[in-house]
């Protein structure tokens, strides 16, 4: 594999990737060579919904300038590293990005679904203390053609049988601390000339990062995921570090107004069940104070442990009593199934191979989520 992927780069260093190219960035490209902008179409088309791989089957376009791309232009995707399939159909592919580190992504069929949760950085800098992903440390944001480029390469892996119909950015990192890569491919995900999904087909999960969640209001309204795994500020800080900066007040109070611009959509929250952490009845009722009579719903999340961890996942009978509370008292909510655990495929257990740049310059682990 490795040397495959020597190979691969450097027979196209010089050449420019169209992977992940906006179709702004695609029209400025054909343009510079002399060709009219349609050309971005043609190409958006081929290589987001007929998964074409090179130039040479791209038949509407003439043989000349076919010929032209494949001498400047690349169509380059990460190189897969390991493929594993679980017992239950999930299946996990780590990714390589370079500087021996890889990133992981996941492939999730249900019956009426086909979903990939995706990675949007090497690593996260969230320090959730729960997550096997935020303990590994932080190293850099992916771009616009590695995320996007899991997509493909989880296309082409699947095969012509099966057609993804939805994402979800729920693999390793905090998609709105690297804003600036996700939002071209949210665009290319739901541009019908490229992936063409819905919107409500698109999901990012955020552990809060406030700013942003007002800023993609603007931008692009997709489905939006928050992680609040606790119902007090005093909690959320040690659960999840971002709270510190952004309490739940705050957090809140954002999502309230990206709902609004959704037209009627709900926000979903997850909520880690964390054995003795923050699952009680009282708990779930300072939940539903915080939800009932807005457009929420509660995805809860049974803890899956990876190794070194301090928490354990409640019991099922705690977690049916919590889900039970919520929907007494006005909230509707779900107990997600896991997925994929024999291959550490579930959340929050992607860890892929990650050098920490975080923590040599902050000190500990420790004193990182204090300064996050
Ligand atoms: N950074 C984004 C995406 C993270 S992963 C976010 O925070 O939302 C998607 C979900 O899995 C998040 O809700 C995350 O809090 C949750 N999660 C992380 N570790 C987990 C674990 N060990 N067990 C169950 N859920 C976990």
């Amino acid at each position: 594999m490795q040397s495959n992927a020597l190979s691969a780069s450097a027979a196209t260093v010089g050449r420019r990737n169209l992977i992940g190219l906006s179709t702004k960035e695609l029209e400025a490209f054909f343009r510079d060579l002399g060709e009219k902008p349609f050309r971005a179409r043609q190409l958006l088309a081929w290589v987001y919904r007929r998964h074409a791989v090179d130039f040479d089957g791209m038949t509407d376009i003439s043989l000349s300038l076919r010929q032209r791309l494949a001498q400047i232009a690349t169509l380059e995707l990460p190189t897969v590293v390991a493929d594993r399939c679980s017992a239950d159909g999930t299946r996990k592919w780590l990714v390589d990005i370079g500087g021996g580190q890889a990133v992981e992504c996941v492939y999730i069929p249900e019956p009426n679904r086909a979903t990939l949760c995706i990675s949007s950085q090497a690593g996260c800098a969230m320090d959730c203390s729960f997550c096997a992903t935020g303990q590994q440390g932080f190293n850099r944001n992916l771009d616009a053609a590695e995320i996007l480029g899991q997509v493909l390469l989880a296309q082409r892996a699947l095969g012509p049988d099966v057609a993804l119909t939805n994402i979800v950015f729920m693999g390793m990192g905090e998609p709105l601390a690297n804003y600036r890569n996700v939002i071209p491919v949210v665009s290319l995900l739901t541009d019908d000339y490229a992936f063409g999904l819905s919107r409500r087909r698109v999901t990012i999960s955020t552990a809060g990062l406030v700013p942003q969640i007002r800023k993609l209001s603007e931008d692009c309204n997709v489905a939006l995921a928050v992680s609040l795994h606790a119902a007090n500020d005093q909690l959320r800080d040690q659960l999840v570090p971002i709270n510190r900066r952004h309490p739940i007040a705050e957090l809140l109070e954002a999502c309230w107004h990206y709902a609004q611009c959704l037209a009627s959509r709900q926000i979903t929250f997850e909520y880690a069940m964390l054995r003795d952490v923050n699952d009680s009845i009282a708990d779930a009722r300072a939940l539903a104070r915080l939800l009932r009579d807005r457009p929420a719903k509660v995805n809860l999340i049974p803890f899956n442990p990876f190794p070194g961890t301090r928490y354990a996942c409640s019991s099922a009978d705690v977690m049916d009593a919590f889900c039970t509370e919520l929907w007494n008292r006005g909230v509707v909510a779900t107990i997600r199934r896991t997925r994929g655990e024999d291959i550490a495929a579930a959340c929050g257990q992607l860890a892929g191979q990650i050098r920490d740049r975080t923590i040599s310059r902050l000190g500990s682990k420790h004193s990182r989520a204090a300064h996050s």
